[in-house]
């Protein structure tokens, strides 16, 4: 599937590695203008020179999303850099791995000041802007299976994902007609850093061999549902969670 988005502007959030960096190229190849973000300042001018060199138009932008002052002045330089700004995509997201009976407080709290509160400052610093520029707007909010399913061990994080799905459909009604688009996408397991210490353990291996398939997926599998809401086909479609996630959020075993 390709969709046309030349003339659009997108902002990712955590570009620097990952999903963030797959949906900046994808974003790219299929023709807007991108602003990929992070902290680690070096990944996202990388990022941002190899989408220059095979034909995009990228700008680097350092923003630690859990410092939400940082946001607003963030995006100012985005539509002052690319002229506007039509598609954000909330994709920064951490672990906060730990049992609810370990993991320290500052843990849970950045897992919520990433993955929570710097997803909605984002969303809202965007839709100030699309609302002023009279764009339609696509935010995309990258959930997780964790949104709806137990992922044992992992509470804040699946806390956290909980709230994006519901933010998503607050946000979605509150902006409805505004033009804004509010979607998000769930997708199950792919190795990236955020996981990729874990499949070679007994645990992980163990976890793999539950799945209905038996495999990770591939951040490829997610094209056509991010496409879908980023894109022009989100007219009729907003507040709504799509999973992607290869049958692995069913019962396992078997
Ligand atoms: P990843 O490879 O670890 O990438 C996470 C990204 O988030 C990095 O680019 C990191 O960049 C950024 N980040 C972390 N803290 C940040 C902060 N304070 N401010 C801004 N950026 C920050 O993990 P991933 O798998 O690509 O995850 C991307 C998103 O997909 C997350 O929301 C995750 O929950 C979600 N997801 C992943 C999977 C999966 O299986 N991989 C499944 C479902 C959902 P810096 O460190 O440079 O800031």
């Amino acid at each position: 599937m390709a969709v046309d988005l030349k003339g659009k502007v997108a902002l990712v959030t955590g570009a620097s590695g990952g999903l963030g960096e797959h949906f900046a190229r994808l974003l790219t190849a299929n023709g807007a203008a991108v602003a990929v973000t992070a902290r680690r300042v070096e990944k996202i001018q990388a990022l941002a020179d190899d989408l220059n060199a095979h034909g995009g138009n990228a700008i680097a932008l350092a923003l630690d999303v859990a410092d939400a002052h940082a946001i607003a002045p963030a995006m100012d330089k985005v539509v002052a850099e690319l002229g506007g700004l039509d598609i954000l995509v909330n994709n920064a997201g951490i672990g906060g791995e730990g049992l609810a009976l370990d993991i320290s407080i500052e843990d849970f709290d950045q897992t919520f000041a990433v993955n929570v509160r710097g997803l909605f400052f984002a969303a809202r610093e965007a839709a100030r802007r699309m609302i002023a520029a009279g764009v339609e707007g696509r935010i995309v909010n990258i959930a997780s299976i964790a949104s709806h399913t137990v992922l044992p061990g992992l509470s804040a994080y699946c806390g956290s994902k909980a709230a994006v799905a519901m933010l998503t459909k607050s946000l979605a009604r509150e902006w409805a007609r505004k033009g804004i688009a509010v979607n998000a996408l769930a997708p199950g397991y792919i190795e990236t850093a955020i996981n990729d210490a874990w499949w070679p353990t007994e645990g992980g291996q163990k976890q793999l061999k539950g799945f209905p398939r038996r495999r990770l997926m591939d951040a490829t599998d997610l094209d056509e549902a991010f496409l879908l809401m980023a894109g022009p086909a989100a007219r009729a479609m907003t507040g709504s969670l799509i999973t992607v996630d290869d049958g692995q959020s069913l019962p396992g075993g078997g």
